[in-house]
């Protein structure tokens, strides 16, 4: 898969929904998901991408989980960093249109909270 690298420091305390900067001192919400067989996503493994959606004309970033991580042994393949309950809501609405679309990365999108 081509993806769109993001540099860790675009991309850390960064909404991948709103964009917006998520302070410190601020709860995370967060979400991962499997990416669907067949996606091979090694080479970006441990970084951040920008993904294009299809039902929305928006771009997101997404971390992709290292071999090793924690995230990884939940079964995550990606994951999102969201700054807002609200936020979260509606990027999952979408994400789950993505995702029934077939041809996106999103295969099984699981709710993730810290
Ligand atoms: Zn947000």
């Amino acid at each position: 898969m081509k993806a769109k690298r993001v540099s860790d420091k675009k991309a850390l305390g960064r909404c991948s929904w709103c964009g917006k900067r998520i302070k410190d001192d601020m709860p995370v919400f967060g979400f991962g998901g499997r990416k669907r067989p067949g996606v091979d996503l090694t080479e970006y493994e441990g970084s951040a991408i920008l993904i294009s959606l299809a039902t929305v004309p928006k771009e997101v970033i997404c971390m992709v989980t290292a071999t090793g991580s924690p995230a990884k042994a939940y079964g995550k393949d990606f994951m999102f960093m969201i700054c807002s309950e609200a936020c979260a809501d509606e990027m999952k609405s979408v994400m789950e249109a993505e995702a029934a679309l077939g041809n996106a990365l999103f295969g099984n999108l699981e709710e993730l909270r810290n």
